[in-house]
């Protein structure tokens, strides 16, 4: 599992930062996080391949998170796609991927699904490809919960910023531990495929006696699966907190220096120093400080430094940085 920065400016984009866009490789998946304008060719530059099952979280409906998205989708129309995209956001999102299709002709010959979030009435809105404009689908959300797989979910939360906007946190499931291959020959249990099946937990039923894998030290315990919470743009609110509870990683936006405290609050933004208040509150476990302000364009370090005084393990998101998440 690894988290690639693709962008990380705020705003404008600088030469060193592209506009806002996180992504992470998971099993034979993509997650995004927010499509910061021409975010695919940082993509490219990732060594991120075309033609994967993707997700995208789209935090809001400010240009400097969404403008990317439609020229990803014209690339994504090129390429003889096949692989599936799901796309989440507020309300609106569908209108404006399909007012693409009706003025510049986009194509989607893939399964593409855009899913709106409604927080107002707690329901899903689904639409299925870009030949109707008509919703598939209306589902009720429980618990914040907006995606589930057999390997992970998602939950999102609406936080505090200018429009409505909305953070979003990637759960693995619960997984269990180190298979011992040495322990089933042990038992007798030959290479097969009841191995994959031990290997995921399950009883198996060998030469008439049920055996249990994690009982027999086959496997080790259940463990909770890693969580990354990425925040949006905001001003400091508890709704985040809730959502990111325990996170591995809080990527969180740090727009503005604490010198700038006033200016953060005044226009729904976060300075470094919320941000490592939030990362302490939510007791995550580390912290990626992003969307970073153009003036910091020659010592933006000074914002990892605040940071660090108060949550010592943050780093500052770079474009093209890589962290492997274990
Ligand atoms: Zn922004
Ligand atoms: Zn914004």
């Amino acid at each position: 599992m690894e988290l690639i920065i693709l962008g990380s400016a705020a705003a404008t984009p600088i030469k060193s930062r592209n506009l806002s866009s996180i992504a992470i490789r998971y099993k034979n998946k993509i997650l995004l996080f927010d499509c910061g304008e021409d975010f695919q060719r940082r993509f490219a530059e990732a060594g991120l391949k075309f033609n994967k099952p993707i997700i995208a979280l789209v935090s809001h409906f400010h240009g400097d998170h969404i403008i990317g998205l439609p020229g990803f989708l014209f690339r994504l129309s090129l390429n003889e796609r096949t692989a599936p995209l799901t796309i989440f956001g507020p309300q609106n999102l569908f209108l404006y991927i399909y007012l693409h299709k009706k003025i510049l002709g986009l194509k989607a010959k893939y399964p593409i699904k855009i899913v709106e979030i409604d927080h107002i009435n707690n329901n899903l809105i689904e639409f299925e490809g870009l030949d109707t404009e008509d919703p598939k689908d209306t589902v009720k959300i429980k618990d914040n919960l907006i995606y589930k797989s057999k390997y992970f979910s998602i939950r999102f939360a609406l936080v505090n910023h200018s429009i409505t906007t909305y953070a979003y946190s990637f759960i693995e499931n619960p997984r269990y531990g180190k298979f011992n291959p040495e322990r089933a020959k042990e038992l007798g249990i030959p290479e097969s495929r009841t191995w994959k099946k031990l290997q995921e937990g399950l009883e198996i039923e060998f030469n008439g006696k049920i055996i249990n894998p994690v009982k027999e030290g086959i496997v080790g315990p259940k463990r909770p699966g890693r969580k990354i919470t990425y925040s949006g743009d905001l001003a400091p609110c508890d709704s985040l907190i809730e959502l990111g509870k325990d996170s591995d990683v809080l990527i969180h936006e740090a727009t503005y220096s604490k010198i700038l405290a006033e200016t953060a609050k005044e226009k729904k933004h976060s300075t470094s120093v919320d941000a490592a208040l939030d990362a302490k509150k939510m007791n995550a476990k580390q912290l990626i400080l992003t969307h970073i302000s153009a003036r910091y364009q020659d010592d933006a370090l000074k914002l990892l430094e605040e940071a660090k005084e108060i949550f010592p393990n943050t780093i500052l998101a770079e474009d093209l940085l890589r962290i492997e998440l274990k």
